[in-house]
């Protein structure tokens, strides 16, 4: 082939097929913004027997799809990704989402804590709607097709995908392809990761895939856990480490006492951070204000008060109303002799520290850290290894905390990804 640029204009005319793989809400957006450009023709392959599992599972808590905090501000929660996460974003923000839902008949409104949510806290409205617009658009949808891998080029330059279905091995020729594949939990809904070896053997750079806005493990007593495993921690505040080791802010909200630890969105807010120390020293500590609406030195002046005969317990829960959970958590986490000090206690009270030891199971997760690794992929998203291969969604190398950061990043990079294929499919000489 001479150094000339290829001259693109029959092939303008000509349709290229475009597959895309995984049906999750970064398939179908990247599907839904590629159906859309002319002469181009999508097809969705998903292994599983109907697509959005877990954008489906994700309704059962009211679909978080987006937050209406200020995009400067919104745009921190892809930290440490966030020089990578940040130009995706702005292009495809939080009202964009919010317009796209619209058209699609499901109007969402802003919770008081400025999460955004569809009015009726569903997911199968939306994506009953989503997929009608799909077929209107002309996608069509392959389900129970497991992506096996790539074959040989085609004597035109396509890329052969291979799925296994339960019919036997079917290979594919497209012209451009977007993996969409997901995280590695809830592997039962499709998300197994199981794609990640299969993009290793061929050359991409992956980090592996670790648990994020998850629960952690924290040996409790017999008693402790007989007594209060399921019950709610209401207005805590809980801080860690920071990336430099410095306290974070405390930050308000609430978490469970599960059977072997803690979980709920307090502690997926810090789970990062968390995770990260368990990583690096085999351990994270978790401090927990039980009383943050109560001022430091009120909470020591009322402990210091004449106990008299009183217990701790009668005379904590006298002076500071702290009773069941809370008071029984801060005797699981402090030692024997903390309680000769009323300073001491008061201290704990304000600053518990609560040691965790392990996360719970990848699987059990809300969403994944690792995938893909940036410096694998172009400003398009595309394998620098697989050259006409794409890639979006949590598949990828960044995190953020729940409050619709991860659901906007799977759309952020799904239109990142539907540009680069467009452009791909636009300006490329085709391959030889
Ligand atoms: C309980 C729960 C609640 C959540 N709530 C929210 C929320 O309210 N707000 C929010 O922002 N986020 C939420 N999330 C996270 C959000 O659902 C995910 O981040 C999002 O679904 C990821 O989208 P994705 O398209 O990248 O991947 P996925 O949704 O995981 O989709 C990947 C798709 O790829 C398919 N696939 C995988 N491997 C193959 C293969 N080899 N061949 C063919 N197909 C394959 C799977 O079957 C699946 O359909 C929640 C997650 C959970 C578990």
């Amino acid at each position: 082939m001479s150094g000339v640029p290829h001259q693109q204009t029959p092939h303008q005319q000509t349709p290229r097929r475009v597959i895309i793989v995984g049906g999750g809400p970064a398939g179908l957006y990247t599907a839904e913004t590629l159906a859309a450009q002319p002469h181009t023709v999508v097809d969705l392959y998903d292994a599983m027997p109907s697509p959005g599992r877990k954008f489906l599972l994700a309704g059962r808590g009211g679909l978080n799809l987006t937050h209406s905090e200020p995009l400067d501000r919104f745009v921190t929660r892809y930290a440490p990704q966030q020089a990578w996460l940040e130009p995706m974003v702005r292009a495809c923000p939080p009202q964009a989402l919010r317009d796209w839902a619209a058209a699609l008949g499901i109007e969402t409104f802003v919770g008081t804590s400025g999460r955004v949510f569809p009015t009726d806290f569903k997911a199968a409205p939306l994506m009953r709607a989503w997929l009608r617009r799909l077929r209107g658009l002309g996608v069509h949808l392959h389900v129970r097709h497991r992506w096996t891998g790539f074959g040989a080029a085609t004597s035109e330059g396509q890329r052969q995908v291979c799925f296994q279905t339960p019919d036997g091995p079917v290979t594919v020729a497209a012209d451009a392809v977007v993996l969409a594949l997901g995280g590695g939990s809830w592997a039962r809904l499709g998300s197994d990761g199981q794609w990640m070896p299969l993009l290793e053997q061929a050359g991409v750079a992956v980090s592996p895939l670790r648990a994020a806005n998850c629960g952690f493990l924290r040996p409790w007593s017999a008693d402790f856990v007989t007594r209060f495993a399921g019950t709610p921690l209401k207005t805590i505040a809980v801080r860690t480490l920071d990336d430099n080791g410095t306290r974070t802010p405390w930050r308000k909200g609430e978490a469970v006492i599960s059977a072997d630890g803690l979980e709920g969105s307090v502690i997926y807010a810090v789970s990062r951070l968390l995770r990260q120390q368990i990583e690096h020293a085999g351990s994270a500590d978790l401090r927990m204000d039980l009383l943050p609406d109560r001022p430091e030195a009120e909470v020591m002046a009322l402990v210091a008060r004449p106990r008299g005969s009183r217990s701790w317990s009668t005379h904590l829960k006298k002076v500071l109303g702290l009773d069941g959970v809370k008071l029984a958590l801060l005797r699981e986490c402090t030692p024997p002799g903390l309680w000769s000090s009323p300073a001491a206690v008061a201290a704990a009270v304000k600053d518990l520290p609560v040691v965790l030891s392990a996360l719970r199971p990848l699987d059990e997760a809300i969403s994944t850290a690792g995938g893909i690794r940036r410096e694998a992929l172009t400003e398009d998203l595309e394998l620098t290894a697989l050259p006409g291969v794409f890639c979006a969604g949590e598949m990828l190398d960044w995190e953020a905390p729940t409050g619709g950061y991860l659901l906007t990043g799977c759309y952020a990079t799904a239109l990142r990804a539907a540009e680069g294929v467009r452009r791909f499919l636009t300006d490329r000489t085709p391959r030889a």
